[in-house]
């Protein structure tokens, strides 16, 4: 830690400790032990011999916490002193996992706390286990945000994450024979150690009402007269940057009943009114929803976006500018970047906010805001590019939707200039489209007022330009680029996988967990049978320590010798978690109808983990055929346990970390032109499993990256994808013509997995023949080729782990670190920091 800066004195304060802006604890054990007993009593009002473990985690907690806000304020000083441009993420979601392991990390303290901990008589590692992760999103999109924030910090860049913060996170997956049953994820319940709630700087966000005109010293300009409000108190969390003493902020808002409000109410006497009215308000911040690629149109989920999208530019005008800031300067001091369509409602915010309220005129205000926003798409799947009818957002937001009129109508214009009178461009590009009803295109106002839109893997990206966006691609030349996601090493390598860590450091040094492309020295050592003895014993090892945590959490036993060939990722069609269990159907019934003697198969164990959206009926039904194939197929002496599915429940982000530097077959199967991205197939790659995959999102770059002898691809392209649609597909007539695939299809078909019923899983044996829009029968047959080049690689275990070897060498591309470094150069264009 570098010495304190100067403070400027305005307090009068004369104590040297109180000159000092921030006091940070001793960096030693003895330090560590002082801190974290005083937390113990002066927090929890406990002793150490009276503590329960759940004080003790929080006293641990609020210790770290010590340490590293020294640091947080310093840099919040500096930040406001400089001014530097910085980055406004926009996110409705933020996955982050648990945070102690990544904050003692990141301040270097981790050994000093094991040891501080075992000197109290604790042992740590229980201590982790007693955290609830904060599950603030659902699945690649959430888990983006909170990788990149972390980039962002260890690269010293400053940043604000804005989010919401849900008191109930993504559901708790059970399984009740087989189906999933969701629990309520109270994750706040036991207390949230590493969050600072302030509630003195809540901000009022309006609803509702109606609009005016009104003259002000001979100009007409506009009003909202909001109808209701509610409170948006920010809870503030250190984002820690890995171990160059940067501290940047997670700003989540809450949302509570406005005193007014209630006082109104209270006042009339109505005591059951005022109640109802103040769980109106806080249901805003109640629930994040669980779709995961579709939107669900629910008004609340509109309240939610506005709700904290509002709260986060009010934030950052009246909070991080300094009082008497140039507004035409905002360009150069900040990018708000658009974390897919649910926070695009922040542009028509933002203009209301610098016309309405700054008093700026509408052409100036245009010209910042098409300067100060970008945006991320994250998807190509049309049923998920968001839409808000016109009727709702003129209810709840009647201001806004005349604001999206004007910036429409001006494009429109610019539109017909460009394009002629072409009526039915103009309809195409419309920001308000017609039909089904009056609504407005989230996705297309994004691309109107960003300054660059970006896909996140190079296929999606020029899918957006082709396919989705091409009249905008046409009229907006240069707008349109690329950045791939990438993923925090720091999280899904070094904490993930300590061993493969403490082997690479062995044989490069330090300094590659900033530094991702110098994995590629690992190439080397691929040829080096010591250094692939010990890669294997790694892997090895993991597998192990999956066996304890799956044995502990689900009674589950990993057996030796298995390939842990994993899908893990959140149950959709388009992923295609059906081909894996096509596959899986097609291995069991060759042995049990006596095709393949058991005894040649080579031993796997296959891994799902998934969560279904609860109102997606036919997710959820797969998720009940994986795991009744599952208890048929482990419990089949036939197969004499050389297959075995697993399906533990509750995916989540510390499962990932203890499920992924196990496997050593990574499947990465979507229909091809349908995964944006994926950031699950990068974590196996870098944790050393090789993949199977089609042309799909990330998967282009992650095969051409590792070359195609380490990468096992199959199916159709994203061109051939098109082509068969064109002629007409009849996923029938693959049925036919495979006797495979027959075979598996006909055994789901007959109940045998469901105790001879056959109407359970008639529904998805109907799906895939009739209907199939992910083309699961049309990839099938090139799929289970691929699988059995899988089993023949793997039978060469040396080859396999030099494969693997070369997966890690060569995907260091894959760092967030890179991903914020390619934004940085591409859209945000933000200096290089202190
Ligand atoms: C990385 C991650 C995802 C995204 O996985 P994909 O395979 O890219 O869909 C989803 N959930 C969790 C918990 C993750 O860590």
């Amino acid at each position: 830690m570098t010495g304190p800066t100067a403070p400027s004195n305005s307090t009068g304060a004369t104590h040297p400790l109180a000159l000092a802006p921030v006091i940070a604890p001793p960096s030693t054990v003895d330090g560590f032990v002082r801190e974290f007993l005083q937390n113990l009593n002066l927090e929890r009002g406990v002793t150490l011999s009276a503590s329960n473990p759940n004080d003790r985690y929080i006293a641990l907690a609020y210790t770290v916490r010590d340490y590293l806000v020294a640091r947080w304020l310093e840099d919040q000083r500096r930040q406001r002193e400089t001014q530097a441009k910085g980055v406004c993420y926009l996110s409705a979601e933020y996955l982050l996992g648990r945070q102690l392991d990544n904050n003692l990390l990141a301040s270097g303290l981790t050994d000093i706390a094991t040891d501080a901990l075992a000197a109290c008589g604790i042992d740590i590692g229980e201590l982790r286990e007693l955290e609830v992760e904060p599950g603030l999103g659902n699945g690649g999109l959430g888990r983006l945000a909170a990788c990149f924030i972390d980039s962002l910090a260890t690269m010293s860049v400053p940043n604000v994450g804005y989010g919401i913060r849900y008191e109930y996170g993504i559901f708790r997956q059970t399984f009740v024979g087989g189906q999933q049953v969701e629990q309520p994820d109270a994750w706040l319940s036991l207390g949230s150690p590493w969050e600072f709630p302030h509630p003195e700087a809540a901000q009022t966000i309006s609803f509702g009402g109606h609009t005016e005109t009104y003259d002000d010293g001979g100009v007409t300009r506009n009003r909202w007269v909001p109808g209701w409000d509610v409170e948006a108190v920010p809870y503030n969390y250190m984002v820690p940057g890995y171990q160059n003493g940067r501290v940047n902020t997670l700003r989540l808002w809450s949302a509570k009943a406005t005193n007014s409000f209630d006082l109104r109410v209270f006042n009339s006497g109505d005591y059951e009114e005022a109640v109802r009215a103040q769980t109106f308000a806080e249901n805003i911040s109640k629930v994040l929803y669980p779709e995961d690629s579709t939107p669900q149109g629910k008004e609340l989920r509109l309240q939610q976006q506005y709700f904290f999208v509002a709260a986060s530019i009010r934030d950052f005008l009246d909070h991080q500018l300094l009082p008497d800031f140039d507004l035409t300067k905002l360009p150069e001091r900040v990018i708000f970047q658009l974390n897919d369509t649910h926070p695009v409602i922040a542009v028509p915010e933002f203009m209301r906010v610098l016309t309405d309220e700054k008093g700026m005129d509408w052409d100036a205000a245009w010209a910042i805001t098409q300067q100060c926003f970008a945006y991320t798409c994250h998807t190509l799947l049309p049923e998920a590019l968001e839409v808000w009818s016109v009727d709702l957002l003129g209810r709840l937001l009647p201001r806004h939707l005349e604001i999206i009129y004007r910036i429409n109508e001006e494009f429109l214009v610019a539109v017909r200039e460009r394009f002629g009178d072409d009526e039915m461009r103009i309809r195409n590009m419309s920001i308000i489209s017609e039909f089904p009803e009056r609504s407005v295109r989230m996705a297309y106002l994004a691309t109107v007022a960003g300054a660059k839109v970006n896909g996140v893997a190079e296929l999606h990206s020029q899918l957006l330009r082709d396919k989705v966006l091409p009249d905008f691609d046409e009229f907006y030349p240069g707008k349109f680029t690329n950045v791939t996601n990438g993923i925090t090493p720091r999280r899904f390598v070094r904490l993930a996988n300590p061993q493969l860590s403490g082997l690479i450091t062995e044989a490069l040094g330090g300094g590659w967990l900033t530094d991702m492309e110098r994995l590629r020295e690992l190439e080397a050592y691929a040829e080096d049978p010591d250094f692939r003895a010990a890669f294997a014993e790694v892997k090895a090892a993991n597998k192990r320590r999956l066996n304890d945590v799956l044995l502990a959490r689900d009674g589950f036993e990993v057996s030796d010798g298995h390939m842990l060939d994993v899908m893990v990722k959140r149950l959709h069609e388009y992923k295609r978690q059906m081909l894996k269990l096509l596959h899986i159907v097609t291995a069991y019934e060759g042995i049990v109808s006596g095709a393949v003697a058991a005894s040649d198969v080579q031993p796997r164990t296959f891994i799902f983990g998934a969560k279904a959206a609860p109102g997606y009926a036919m997710a959820k039904r797969i998720i009940h055929l994986i795991n009744a194939v599952g208890s048929v197929v482990n419990d089949d002496p036939r197969v004499e346990g050389r297959l075995k599915v697993l399906f533990p429940p509750n995916y989540n982000v510390t499962l990932a970390e203890r499920l992924i530097p196990a496997a050593d077959l990574s499947e990465q199967i979507s229909l091809a032109g349908k995964e944006a991205s994926g950031t699950g197939n990068m974590k196996f790659a870098l944790n050393g499993a090789l993949t199977i995959g089609t042309d799909d999102g990330a998967n282009v770059e992650i095969r051409q990256l590792v070359g195609d002898d380490n990468f096992f691809l199959f199916g159709m392209s994203e061109p051939e994808v098109e082509g068969l649609w064109a002629r007409g597909y009849k996923p029938s007539e693959f049925y036919q013509a495979d006797d495979h695939l027959r075979r598996a299809i006909d055994l789901i078909a007959s109940g045998a997995f469901s105790d001879g019923d056959k109407s359970v899983f008639e529904p998805i044996v109907s799906n895939l023949l009739y209907d199939d829009r992910f083309m699961v029968l049309a990839d099938y047959s090139a799929y289970i080729d691929a699988q059995a080049k899988v089993d023949a690689a793997y039978a060469d275990q040396d080859a396999w782990t030099r494969s693997a070897i070369l997966n890690v060498a060569r995907c260091g591309f894959f760092s967030s670190d890179r991903s914020m470094r390619d934004y940085i150069e591409r859209i945000w264009h933000t200096p290089p920091s202190l």
